[in-house]
């Protein structure tokens, strides 16, 4: 199988950047998340990045359009939803999974997103399958494969010596062909998926779920939680934005923000009601979206298994804790 060897990494990293943006995981500044390539950054490939790569197709701050008002007229001028043609290497099978999530709410049910999808088809993915799995991972009982990401455009998974590749798409066939000089046979076979040792049951969980709006036992899950919002920034499929507008130069910008559902403010109305006053009824809009209303609409979990949630939140308010619970109690 045709492969990339170790020694030649960076020389194929190069190769690539001199034609596309090309972003791969890296540390900076302490934090693990995907970068632009520079040949002085060395890619971060031992584990996946604590921030995922759904900033690079939905980012944290986004403008959307600019205005100004004369009298009763008012001229828009549209900001181009555009993107230059860029490659992400070493996206875990998890983040792949979870950018299909972000297609579906952006691109699916008769509805575009255009900033969205500017940046989504002008982007190839080389998804890297994981050699092992962290203790906080649990995507295999999420349906998430951590040997390989059918949704990506190439996959690669990497032996003692290098890292093998594979085309999965067309674009990652004619991408393998553009490269064809960089690449060469690899005599190592791919390696064995590994098994993840945290694990979440969730045969049954969505028709239980269905019975349980009402139940107590949200209020119990939440009670340690302080509404903090590190969860859902750090989820690669939690998707909910703010828009507002700040005047620029003597134009108003409309621009997008990252917004959460475990925010007060997220659902307070002008008139002052809040359909979701306390933290419970935050905590289980979180977990019913992620593990009922995401697999009704879409017929796929709202989460992938990742653990980030898991390894970062300050009360370990753990959603595999979770789901055992919401398993064990009478719907
Ligand atoms: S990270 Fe933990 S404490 Fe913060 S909002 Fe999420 S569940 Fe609550
Ligand atoms: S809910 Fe937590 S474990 Fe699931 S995808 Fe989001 S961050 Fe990852």
């Amino acid at each position: 199988m045709k492969g990339i060897k170790k020694s030649q990494l960076s020389n194929f990293l190069q190769q690539v950047s001199a034609k596309y943006s090309l972003y791969v995981p890296a540390q900076v500044d302490g934090v693990t998340r995907f970068q632009k390539y520079s040949s002085e950054r060395e890619p971060f490939l031992t584990a996946n990045t604590q921030l995922s790569p759904k900033e690079l197709f939905f980012p944290q701050t986004e403008q959307l359009y600019c205005y100004e008002t004369h009298k009763q007229e008012v001229k828009v001028e549209e900001l181009a939803a555009s993107s230059e043609p860029q490659v992400l290497f070493g996206v875990r099978p998890c983040d792949m999974q979870a950018i299909g999530v972000l297609d579906d709410v952006f691109l699916g049910k008769g509805y575009e997103d255009v900033y969205y999808r500017a940046k989504r088809a002008n982007t190839l993915i080389i998804a890297l399958a994981c050699s092992q799995a962290e203790a906080t991972c649990f995507c295999d009982s999420m349906g998430v494969d951590p040997a390989f990401a059918p949704q990506a455009d190439l996959m690669m998974y990497e032996t003692e010596d290098g890292y093998l590749i594979e085309a999965l798409s067309d674009q990652g066939k004619d991408f393998l062909q553009e490269f064809s000089s960089a690449l060469e046979e690899l005599r190592s076979e791919k390696p064995q998926a590994p098994a993840c040792e945290l694990k979440a049951e969730t045969d049954g969980l969505v028709e239980k779920l269905q019975k349980m709006f009402e139940h107590s036992v949200w209020a119990e899950l939440s009670r340690k939680c302080i509404n903090c919002g590190t969860c859902t920034y750090l989820c690669p499929t939690c998707h909910c934005f703010d828009i507002e507008s700040k005047t620029r130069g003597g134009k108003e910008v409309k621009f997008r923000c990252w917004d959460s559902c475990m925010y007060k403010e997220y659902t307070l109305m002008a008139g002052g009601h809040n359909p979701r006053p306390t933290k419970k009824e935050r905590v289980r809009q979180r977990f019913l979206h992620k593990l009922q209303y995401m697999p009704e609409r879409y017929g796929k979990w709202g989460c992938v298994g990742c653990g980030r949630c898991i390894d970062k939140c300050p009360v370990n308010l753990d959603i595999t804790k979770v789901i055992r619970e919401l398993r064990e109690v009478e719907a």
